[in-house]
């Protein structure tokens, strides 16, 4: 029962939208949708709270959140505004713990149980979690702090938008019993089905429901189910796996067969890989180019340096090189995809991550 985990789960609201949002204050009070094109067969990625009063949410078809609300502004994703909110905000939860598990670009799990053992308090560190990306990145997050995963995640849900919610130990089994088993991780639609035709509806239903018929019904996830059922999550927070390199490719609509503007092309790539690599504070020893030739054999090609390396031209600066080998390799230098990566990565040097951080913020200036 002793379960001493401090968790808490951090989820930004109607993210994609909000950053429209932010960056055309025109869009702002209006319904927002960024996804695919409504005359096509795009869905809905994001919808700002303006959008969802219509009933509008994420996976439905685009067609027809315009047919609910045909004055709603249609727009394109941009991944890589996007991806700069989200890796600022990766930075202030860096603050806190190393202990983080990304869900997706805009929701994370923390794992705060050491942070929390010289006398702060989980719900003050998703105070200021909340306060800092509210002030640093003009966007809102919510959280929700408990013991485990499934309770912190079912908190951060729970005042969203803009939201704050614990559930401290003793009032876990309270929390859950109303709630809907659907609500439940793992319990997709089907499931519930199934286990409203055995007269389940609720947790508490799910609970007083002997854990051998569940697992009768359900083999090893009915075993889960009643875990759940009782508040009990052990999985822990996975801090995602440590990555073995930073590349960047592209296919041309047209093959390329001039040597110049394949190497000016290899260039800007470097370009993309040095920022991808600062953004995360990481360096690497190899720097490596792939290249497929229009009969698809693909040639990679590397050279290692003696140090880690992580500016643009230090990558450029092996590229005419590697891109000479690869060519000479036999096949026409007709060209139909190039890449760059860097690998061999360490991270953690403290100057470095420093560097890459600074370097985001001066970007925000
Ligand atoms: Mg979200």
């Amino acid at each position: 029962m002793a379960d001493l985990r401090k968790i808490i789960h951090v989820d930004l609201d109607a993210f994609f939208a909000a950053v429209e949002q932010r960056d055309y204050p025109e869009l702002r009070g209006k319904p927002v949708i960024v996804g695919g094109d409504p005359a096509g067969r795009g869905v809905v990625a994001t919808c700002s709270y303006e959008a969802r009063h219509y009933g509008i949410h994420s996976a439905m078809t685009a067609a027809r959140a315009r047919s609910l609300c045909p004055q709603a502004i249609f727009l394109r994703p941009r991944m890589e505004a996007y991806r700069d909110s989200s890796r600022q905000i990766m930075t202030i939860l860096h603050r806190y713990t190393s202990l983080i598990e990304p869900l997706s670009l805009d929701e994370a799990f923390l794992d705060v149980t050491a942070a929390t053992a010289n006398g702060i308090l989980a719900v003050q560190i998703a105070r200021e979690i909340r306060a800092s990306v509210r002030q640093e990145t003009g966007l809102t997050i919510s959280a929700g702090v408990s013991y485990n995963k499934l309770l912190a995640k079912l908190a951060s849900d729970w005042r969203k938008p803009d939201g704050l919610f614990v559930i401290p130990p003793e009032k876990g089994l309270a929390f859950l019993s109303p709630l809907s088993v659907g609500k439940l991780h793992g319990v997709g639609p089907a499931t519930v089905k199934k286990l409203s035709a055995m007269g389940i509806h609720t947790v508490l239903d799910l609970r007083n429901t002997p854990r051998e018929t569940l697992i009768a019904q359900f083999g090893k996830a009915g075993a889960w189910f009643a875990e759940i059922a009782r508040g009990r999550d052990h999985r822990p927070v996975q801090p995602s796996r440590a990555r073995k390199s930073v590349g960047v490719e592209r296919t041309f609509p047209q093959n390329l067969e001039d040597r110049h503007r394949m190497l000016s092309i290899l260039q800007e790539m470097a370009g993309q890989v040095s920022a991808h690599l600062q953004a995360q504070g990481l360096a690497g020893r190899t720097v490596g180019i792939k290249v497929r030739f229009a009969d698809f054999t693909t040639v990679t090609r590397a050279y290692s340096y003696s140090q880690s390396i992580w500016r643009p031209e230090t990558i450029h600066a092996c590229l005419p090189g590697l891109l000479d080998k690869a060519l000479s390799s036999g096949s026409p230098p007709s060209i139909r995809l190039l890449g760059v990566t860097v690998s061999s990565l360490n991270k953690g040097e403290e100057s470095l991550s420093n560097a890459g951080q600074m370097n985001l913020l001066a970007s925000e200036a």
